[in-house]
């Protein structure tokens, strides 16, 4: 039987304390599960209001993430605004860092990030070519033009040809940091990385501190402040209530902002965090405009 308009799952009505928001989603444009259009559909409801496209190295999502969101907001009468961003891949200390970028001018960073994208295409040639030699053959998937290829697609063919149970089992084996099979990213380094976000006119923001694996925070923020760096992901799944208390600390005293997400991959990619898991303050989001503003005005 078709399900009726009326019996079709609908946004939750939402009190006056409850509009959230989520600073860091993927899609099928790089290692989420669910494309911009089925990820705008489950944001809204989720009870989302605004939601930010941060796939790695990648600006392709935001187009078909925008129509979606205004075709479901007129249907379900409820707004859902998309925030252009994206999660830049970098290293620092030679351990990865991921900065991400909000609002950047996307003409000025297409051409650049075409150089990110090509690198993590060799990149990910490379560790098929190290899995091949290590007795694991893998057929990647084909990625279409503006794709990012990472380890989670390599996890996935792993588990495909049958050579690991699971992704998990994937990453622990070979593909984490410091395993047989890894391939860091290719030279760029975490300063370079927050200069052309800068050059792009985005908002450099350092994502996740507490999974960086290649320093204490106290020494590695300076650095990250000199390049100009604007704020902290201090809502993240991987983050402790007293490492969020320690990050919101800091970005008071640094005058950074302070942004957040449940970092959500959709159904089946590994990630345990849902939609709006991290109950980020719509608030964080005016702060973050109010910067795009005055760095456009100046
Ligand atoms: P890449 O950008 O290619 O280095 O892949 C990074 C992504 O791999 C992260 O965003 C996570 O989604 C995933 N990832 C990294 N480490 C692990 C791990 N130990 N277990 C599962 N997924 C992981
Ligand atoms: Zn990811
Ligand atoms: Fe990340
Ligand atoms: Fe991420």
């Amino acid at each position: 039987m078709q399900a009726t308009l009326e019996e079709a799952p609908q946004p939750p009505t939402l009190g006056e304390n409850e509009h959230m928001i989520e600073l860091h989603c993927h899609t099928t444009f790089s290692d989420g599960t669910l494309s911009p259009t089925r990820l705008v559909e489950s944001a809204l409801m989720a009870g989302v209001q605004a939601m930010a496209i941060t796939d790695h190295d990648t600006m392709s999502g935001w187009d078909e993430a925008t129509q979606a969101a205004i075709e479901f907001s007129t249907h379900y009468d409820q707004p859902l605004e998309i925030v252009p961003g994206l999660e830049l891949s970098t290293v620092h200390n030679e351990k990865s860092m991921h900065i991400l970028g909000f609002y950047p001018d996307r003409d000025k960073l297409t051409a650049p990030l075409q150089e990110r994208l090509a690198g993590r295409k060799r990149r990910a040639q490379a560790m098929v070519d190290k899995l091949e030699a290590l007795g694991y053959p893998i057929e990647l998937p084909e990625m279409g033009e503006g794709m990012a290829p990472g380890r989670p697609h390599i996890a996935k063919a792993l588990q495909t040809a049958g050579h690991v149970q699971d992704m998990r089992e994937a990453f622990d084996r070979l593909l984490g940091e410091g395993k047989p099979a890894c391939v860091e990213y290719e030279k760029f380094s975490s300063t370079d990385g927050i200069e052309l976000l800068l050059s792009c006119d985005a908002i450099p923001v350092w994502a996740h501190p507490f999974l960086f694996r290649g320093g204490e925070l106290e020494i590695v923020l300076p650095k990250l402040l000199e390049a100009g760096l604007k704020g902290i992901e201090v809502y993240h799944p991987s983050h402790t209530d007293y490492q969020m208390e320690k990050l919101k600390g800091i970005c008071k005293q640094y005058n950074l902002l302070m942004t957040g997400g449940s970092d959500y991959h959709g159904p089946g990619a590994g990630h345990h965090a849902g939609l709006n898991s991290q109950n980020v303050p719509i608030g964080l989001l005016d702060a973050l405009k109010a910067t795009k503003l005055s760095q456009v005005a100046s």
